[in-house]
C-alpha cells in the first residue's frame, strides 16, 4: 500500500487537480485493431484502448475507470495518452490535469477552507523548520559521576571527586571547546582536563574529568558546582555534586 497515494486522496476536495480521462471524449471506445480503418461508421470516441496508459502506471491501474485512491497523479498516463493521441491525429488531452469543471483557474482559490487549512499547515511547518534550523544546537554535553567512590585523595593529598564528562560536535568540521567551572567555586575547584579540547567532526568524546580540590579545602560537605562548556558560539552550563569529607 503507498501511503502517499493515501494521503493524497484525503486531501482533495471538488475543485481539486487531479488526473481524469475525458469520458465524454473517449467513448466508446475504439478497437485499436481498426484504428485507420475507415470502413466501420461505428461512431466511436478518441481512446483507441491502446492500454498504454494502464502499462506505464506504476500503480497499476486504469484511469479510465475513473478516481482511484491508488493514483499518485504522477502524470505518467497524460503522456502516454498524448503520444498516442498525436499518432492518430486527435487533440491531446484525452486524459488531463482537470477537476471536471471549466471553472476559471482564479475561481479555484474561493471556498477552499480545506485549502487554506493545509496551505496554513504547511506554512507552520516550514516556519517550524526554519526555526529549527536557527537554533540548531553545534554540539550537545553531559556530566555523570563515576560509580563506585564519591571522591579521593590524590597524590598531593588533595580532595578529588571523579566524573565523565561527554561532549558530542554536532557540526561537520573540527570544534574547540572551552571547560571551565564558574561561579563562587571557580577559584577554589580545579580541572584535570585542559581548558581546551578539541573534537573532530561529528565526534562523540567521553573522557575521564577530575575535580579537585587543593589542601587545605574549606568546602561543606556537599557543593552544588557550575560547568561551563563552550565552543566560541553556544555555551551550555552544566550542574554536578562536589563531595568534600569532613
Ligand atoms: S493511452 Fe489513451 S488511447 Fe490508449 S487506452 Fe489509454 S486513454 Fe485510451
Ligand atoms: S499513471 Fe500516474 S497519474 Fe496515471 S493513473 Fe497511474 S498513478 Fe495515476
Amino acid at each position: 500500500m503507498c501511503p502517499y497515494s493515501r494521503f493524497q486522496s484525503v486531501m482533495l476536495d471538488s475543485k481539486s487537480l487531479k488526473v481524469s480521462y475525458d469520458l465524454n471524449r473517449g467513448e466508446p471506445r475504439k478497437n485499436s485493431q481498426i484504428v485507420g480503418n475507415t470502413s466501420t461508421n461505428k461512431p466511436s470516441g478518441d481512446c483507441v484502448d491502446c492500454q498504454l496508459c494502464v502499462q506505464v502506471c506504476p500503480v497499476g491501474i486504469d484511469i479510465r475507470q475513473g478516481l482511484q485512491y491508488a493514483c499518485i497523479d504522477c502524470g505518467a498516463c497524460i503522456d502516454a495518452c498524448d503520444e498516442i493521441m498525436k499518432k492518430v491525429n486527435q487533440p491531446t488531452g484525452l486524459i488531463r490535469f482537470t477537476n471536471g469543471s471549466t471553472t476559471h483557474w482564479t475561481d479555484l482559490l474561493k471556498n477552499r477552507n480545506r485549502l487554506m487549512a493545509y496551505g496554513a499547515l504547511t506554512l507552520l511547518c516550514c516556519l517550524g523548520f526554519v526555526y529549527q534550523l536557527g537554533t540548531l544546537e553545534s554540539f550537545d554535553t553531559s556530566i555523570n559521576r563515576d560509580r563506585g567512590q564519591l571522591f579521593f585523595y590524590d597524590t598531593n593529598g588533595d580532595i578529588t571527586n571523579p566524573y565523565t564528562i561527554k561532549i558530542h560536535n554536532k557540526t561537520s568540521s573540527k570544534a574547540d571547546y572551552k571547560i571551565e567551572v564558574t561561579g563562587k567555586f571557580s577559584e577554589s575547584l580545579s580541572l584535570s582536563l585542559n581548558a581546551h579540547v578539541t573534537i573532530s567532526a561529528a565526534e562523540m568524546r567521553s573522557q575521564n574529568l577530575m575535580v579537585t580540590c587543593r589542601q587545605p579545602c574549606d568546602l561543606p560537605y556537599r557543593n552544588q558546582v557550575n560547568l561551563k562548556v563552550s565552543n566560541g558560539d553556544q555555551s551550555k552550563m552544566l550542574d554536578f555534586v562536589f563531595f568534600n569529607p569532613k
